[in-house]
């Protein structure tokens, strides 16, 4: 099929995410065809750097033989089968897997198809844990400026307006705390999570959060050592933690798991994203002994966790994982990150030299570049100017895939992304930065 005949099927019948499609039916759509490594191609043959990891999913790089091999393995005895009733091997050692993986504690995982519906889990896992001990609670506390997915219960511990205001009158009603990262101190941060705990004593169901670092609400980094003290006030006001780190999780941040930084286990872990290396929709909520077991019963009480989802525990996803998990152990990924982590973060101040670029913030390999129309005052581009979107799209024409987050330019290569392309990227992004504020 010609790209004249594909961009009109498109255009008459495909309707995309976060996407003002007025727009996207007046522009001229990219098809990718294949990838390899870091980089995709398009169906006229030009190459991009995958420098958000088509959504910081990709871990190892696009055609992992490894990946593509155990994907290939697990087809060639059974795509798909349910977790209801019955159960499988891959599903069985990827559990394993990630329970001893995980921080220490965490034994039990439930798995979904994708960091929506793992946050579902925890929520609907938190909420059923209090009944089970006879307490009716109601309330979540969230933070300002956080993502958790786009499913309702997702949204509703969602702090970013831009993305859900319209749905407002659907959600549940949560606690939401100021983002630390925009508090004067740990100490002050830590006190605005102790007043909303404090405020409404035993009727907390859970805290929720992405520890270190808040992905979509701008790539914005807690005060170190305040993912402990939640930890440490939880523990203290009788409430549940969950840690998302559907975006952190498998590397992103310099270690396997964010919550390892602070060696903090959390009552819930989510994952998501990275847990196949990026190539098939899987999620795990990983849950403790203590809340596995207020869920056991006779089968007349009624304590079963009522939810699950049809492709929940997909083998050729756990096959995925699986083959994921090993290219960590084998090629000892998380300790190669270091000097690439160096890197990035010693390209990053060159491009910090650039007039128009305020604020850079790297955590592990990731990057959140601030764009500021004046350096002086930090006073942004208005809205319409989009200027986010414009150094995204210039940058593509110059080979580089990335999302705009508002007016931050996110930086989220792949984990096998090598001291070269690294620096390729960051030099294409430097560029495209600089032509498209040159005049403003
Ligand atoms: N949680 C976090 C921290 C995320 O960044 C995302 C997606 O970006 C999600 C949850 C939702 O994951 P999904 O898009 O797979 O539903």
């Amino acid at each position: 099929m010609t790209n004249t005949q594909l961009t009109q099927l498109e255009k008459s019948h495909l309707w995309h995410p976060f996407t003002q499609m007025r727009n996207w039916e007046a522009g001229s759509p990219i098809f990718i065809e294949s990838g390899e490594g870091v980089k995709l191609r398009d169906t006229e043959g030009r190459e991009y750097y995958d420098a958000n990891s088509s959504m910081w999913l990709n871990v190892h790089g696009h055609r992992r033989k490894e990946i593509d091999d155990a994907v290939i393995a697990q087809l060639g005895k059974v795509a798909h089968s349910t977790m209801l009733g019955l159960t499988h091997e891959p599903g069985a050692r990827l559990a394993a897997r990630l329970a001893a993986l995980a921080p220490a504690g965490l034994t039990r995982v439930f798995y979904s198809d994708n960091g929506s519906t793992a946050i579902e889990v925890a929520l609907k896992m938190a909420f059923q844990y209090w009944k089970h001990l006879g307490q009716d609670r109601r309330r979540f506390v969230a933070l300002s400026e956080g993502y958790h997915g786009d499913t309702i219960g997702a949204v509703s511990v969602g702090g970013v307006g831009l993305f859900h205001g319209i749905f407002r009158d659907l959600l549940f009603e949560v606690d939401f705390v100021p983002s630390p990262a925009r508090a004067a101190s740990l100490e002050s941060a830590v006190a605005q999570m102790e007043t909303a705990l404090e405020s409404h004593k035993g009727e907390i169901c859970a805290v929720i959060l992405e520890p270190l670092v808040q992905m979509a609400g701008g790539i914005l980094a807690a005060p170190a050592g305040y993912l402990k003290a939640v930890r440490e006030l939880c523990d203290r006001y009788d409430v549940l933690l969950i840690a998302d780190e559907v975006a952190t999780g498998f590397g992103r941040t310099g270690a396997m798991f964010a919550c390892e930084h602070e060696g903090v286990t959390p009552d819930f872990l989510c994952l998501g994203k990275g847990l196949t290396g990026g190539y098939l929709p899987l999620a795990a909520t990983l849950a403790t002994d203590k809340i596995y077991d207020a869920f056991l019963g006779d089968y007349k009480e009624w304590k079963s966790f009522t939810h699950g989802h049809s492709y929940t525990g997909n083998p050729l996803a756990c096959a995925a994982a699986l083959a994921n998990l090993d290219i960590f152990e084998r090629e000892q990924v998380i300790a190669g990150l270091t000097p690439k982590i160096a890197l990035v973060r010693r390209l990053l101040s060159v491009a910090q030299s650039l007039p128009h670029v305020g604020g850079i913030r790297q955590i592990g390999l990731m990057a959140g570049i601030e764009i500021v129309r004046d350096k002086s005052n930090g006073e942004l581009y208005p809205f319409e100017d989009a200027i986010g979107v414009r150094i995204c799209r210039r940058a593509l024409k110059m080979g580089l895939i990335t999302r705009p987050l508002g007016h931050v330019i996110t930086f989220v290569p792949p984990l096998s992304s090598t001291p070269g392309e690294l620096t390729e990227m960051l030099s294409i992004l430097r560029e495209a930065i600089a032509a498209e504020t040159q005049d403003s």
